[in-house]
């Protein structure tokens, strides 16, 4: 049920630690093998992959988040040569690759431009898929662009090859500021409200549930996990065929984290406690940085 959230930048050779994420590191291509090989041998059966380009020039479009010499399109093409058997999702969105900062393409006021933003992280996505991954996970959570991913994996061959994991409700957090930091993606002027879900905002998430469903997402997915598991069995109620994901994100790592080094509670009892409690809520699916910590204590 973990899925293994890594950051993979564009100096190859990079095995950089993020500090405000206990235990977890910018990795280059070269550095992938052995740091994923003895996770693989412990049983690791998934991954999710976040571009981090640190040098790459940036534009209005994103037009390097499908470079084939970019990161995340060399990184899925060595975790499929020397992993075969490791499911390979990537996360979509353009952020990371804009100059900008923001999750697609803007109106001249700033604001976001839907339609020419969802065609740009369809095409993304479909780059991704031919590229070997299992599973494309858009995250802007922008109108259409399940139904536009899932069109251009059809239409290339792919519909029946990869997968569509969709952050179909996820909410404007103060949780992020830690995975910021490790993808230096804070956005260069205003937020990311207009299209993240206010944290009251429920029946938004409802509906947003119902919108990716309808438009062909294959997993729902909440974000974040621990203080949304009403929306984590909103979602289990409302796509009962769905596999339910939920991200563990950076911040509540982070703070399960710092708690414990406070004395608080003791951290593998609270990792444990935490992620029980999303499975409780009807996740089938956890996005996790405690991944490799579970190898350990699971096995
Ligand atoms: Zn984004």
């Amino acid at each position: 049920m973990f899925m293994y959230p890594i950051f993979i930048t564009d100096d190859p050779d990079a095995s950089v630690e993020i500090g405000s994420l206990p235990g977890q590191r910018r990795w280059g291509i070269n550095k992938l093998e052995g740091f994923i090989g003895p996770l693989v041998s412990k049983g690791l059966e998934s991954v999710i992959l976040f571009g981090v380009p640190l040098s790459c020039p940036k534009d209005a479009r994103g037009t390097l988040a499908d470079d084939q010499n970019g990161p995340v399109i060399l990184a899925i093409k060595k975790l499929r040569s020397l992993f075969p058997s490791l499911y390979i999702a990537c996360d979509v969105c353009l952020c990371e690759y804009t100059d900008h900062g923001h999750c697609g393409v803007l109106h001249e006021d700033g604001t976001i431009n839907t339609p020419p933003s969802v065609e740009r992280i369809a095409e993304v996505a479909v780059s991704y898929a031919k590229a070997g991954a299992h599973c494309v996970a858009p995250s802007d959570m922008m109108d259409g662009r399940i139904k536009s991913i899932k069109r251009g994996l059809m239409d290339a061959g792919m519909g029946n090859k990869c997968l569509l994991m969709s952050y179909s409700a996820k909410f404007s957090s103060s949780l992020y500021g830690p995975f910021r930091d490790a993808a230096g993606s804070a956005p260069s002027f205003g937020d990311r409200k207009c299209y993240q879900l206010p944290p009251a905002a429920r029946g938004l998430a409802r509906r947003a549930i119902q919108r990716d469903a309808g438009e062909g997402a294959d997993i729902i997915m909440v974000k974040p996990a621990m203080p949304y598991l009403d929306i984590i069995s909103d979602a289990a109620e409302l796509t009962p065929d769905h596999p339910i994901a939920c991200y563990q994100v950076s911040g509540e790592f982070a703070m399960i984290h710092a708690g414990a080094r406070a004395g608080v509670y003791d951290l593998k009892a609270m990792a444990f406690e935490s992620t029980e409690g999303l499975v409780r809520a009807g996740a089938t699916l956890i996005l996790t940085y405690f991944t490799p910590d579970f190898l350990d204590w699971l096995s």
